[in-house]
């Protein structure tokens, strides 16, 4: 008996191609257990146990964490610049690693979890420097475009259909974000308080947003785009 597949010589007792896995099916050969013709693989691919490395890694980010703290504590007898270093490795660990803790991470879960990491680092930042301008610059630039992130990123996973719509409403969206982005700078910054700069980043989302919802709408244009992108 050969394989179907990759043609292999297989013993009639043979449940499965030892070299590709195909079943082999013969009505008339009944096939019970056997020796087998191929020795079984001494060699088996080991993997990494997920577990282990994710307690090798989060070990040392904590130790990445403990010794500048100490260093600092002990030079400055206070927390000056490793509180940079620290709350910038929380937040790496909170974008990178935390979500791997889980078998399937869910995106619409670790998404905002992030950016309300990164709106706390720069809350500390500012804190940190005595700045002024978290609340009226970073909070609500992280916020619009937490909000904005998470709600495409759940849109995306739970409903199936409507792409074009859900990401052309995004794009409309942070651009017309952009002007008021501009606004929240020069507000903070005691800048004369007229949008300039960010007419071209909302000139070119908007295009691009509708863009994507005229696909979207209409049938014989996205299909014509269709043929011409894959072919
Ligand atoms: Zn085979």
């Amino acid at each position: 008996m050969y394989c179907i597949n990759c043609g292999v010589k297989l013993e009639d007792t043979e449940k499965k191609c030892p070299l590709c896995g195909t079943v082999p099916f013969h009505p008339e050969i009944v096939r019970e257990e056997g020796e087998r013709l191929y020795p079984e693989n001494k060699y088996p691919r080991r993997e990494v146990s997920p577990k282990l490395a994710h307690i090798i890694i989060s070990t040392m980010y904590l130790i990445g964490l403990i010794i500048p703290l100490l260093c600092d504590l002990q030079i400055n007898s206070r927390v000056t610049w490793s509180g940079y270093v620290v709350g910038a490795l929380i937040l790496s660990y909170v974008v990178m690693i935390l979500p791997y803790w889980f078998k399937r991470p869910n995106p619409v879960i670790f998404v905002p979890c992030g950016f309300a990491a990164a709106g706390l680092y720069l809350w500390y930042i500012n804190y940190a420097v005595n700045g002024d301008w978290f609340l009226s610059f970073a909070f609500p630039v992280v916020g619009a475009a937490g909000v904005v992130v998470t709600a495409v990123v759940t849109l995306v996973k739970y409903v199936r259909r409507g792409k074009l719509y859900i990401f052309g409403g995004a794009s409309l969206l942070l651009g017309v974000l952009m002007p008021v982005l501009e606004l929240l700078v020069n507000i903070t910054f005691a800048r004369p308080r007229f949008v300039f700069w960010s007419l071209y980043p909302l000139t070119a989302l908007v295009l691009l947003g509708a863009m994507l919802i005229f696909l979207a709408i209409c049938r014989p244009a996205r299909e014509s785009m269709e043929r011409k992108f894959f072919i």
